[in-house]
């Protein structure tokens, strides 16, 4: 069937460095966009943007934010200029009433989004937005959330859920290995998600061992649960970068639609 409804994803972002590393991440990120139509509006939700209640970036100008410690100066020198919309503050409060949305010019773009967005989309001429995770609030919250954000996909938006479905800092290993735990867990993830079985995803607090740990602080997890609430029965569901890197990240990204 013949769509104009604009594809969603979700980025498996690990490391800074990928921003300006060159590697088979960032790679296979900007594959993933050359493969998309233009975007009117990214929209972003992005593991690293945590609050209590929901806020939606609304800067003219967002600025662009380096939230970690520790990497080489050409990481702190980047800049990502995209221009903001203001106004989809207001078009995602009116879509989510519930989520009672406010609108945030205390933020602006944190390496969440431009990481990645600075080798999709390189010339920053893009609008970008992001929704912050309101972690008062519980999984299926954020599941329904991305439901109520579809019909964005209509009007040319762009929706990116950036984190990592497995991602556990404090095991990590700065090595390109896996541990048994993250393969077991990335797998069934990838078998629920192809069998649109999302109910075990949403309750990944009561799947055990592999989950706990491949979960242990979930903001890298749950911007997932947003692409998989924009699943429509007719969107198709493919795979990039189905990698595991460091023992405790998993790489893979899910396009839908
Ligand atoms: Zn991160």
């Amino acid at each position: 069937m013949e769509t104009n409804r604009m594809p969603a994803l979700f980025i498996g972002h690990g490391s800074p460095m990928n921003a300006i590393e060159d590697n088979e991440y960032n790679r296979g990120w900007a594959a993933a966009a050359r493969d998309l139509p233009r975007p009117a509006t990214i929209l972003c939700i992005s593991a690293h943007w945590e609050t209590r209640g929901s806020f939606v970036t609304a800067e003219e100008t967002p600025r662009t934010i380096h939230d970690f410690g520790g990497f080489p100066r050409a990481l702190y020198e980047m800049q990502y200029p995209a221009p903001g919309q203001p106004e989809l503050a207001a078009r995602i409060a009116q879509l989510a009433p519930a989520a009672s949305v406010q609108p945030a010019t205390n933020w602006g773009l944190d390496h969440g989004t431009w990481s990645v967005l600075c080798r999709m989309y390189p010339q920053a001429d893009i609008p970008v937005v992001q929704l912050s995770l309101d972690r008062s609030q519980d999984a299926p919250y954020h599941y329904q959330l991305g439901r109520q954000l579809n019909a964005l996909r209509d009007e040319g938006v762009l929706i990116i859920g950036s984190g990592n479905i497995v991602h556990n800092l404090r095991l990590v290993v700065w090595e390109d290995t896996a541990f048994d735990w993250a393969v077991e867990f990335d797998t069934q993830a990838k078998e629920w998600m192809l069998s649109d079985n999302h109910e075990p995803l949403i309750h990944y607090e009561t799947l055990g061992r592999s989950a706990a740990l491949a979960i242990n602080s979930a903001e890298h997890y749950l911007p997932l649960l947003y692409i998989l609430g924009l699943k429509q029965p007719d969107d198709t569901l493919s795979f990039f970068n189905e990698k595991l890197w460091g023992g405790s990240l998993s790489m893979r990204c899910l396009r839908v639609g």
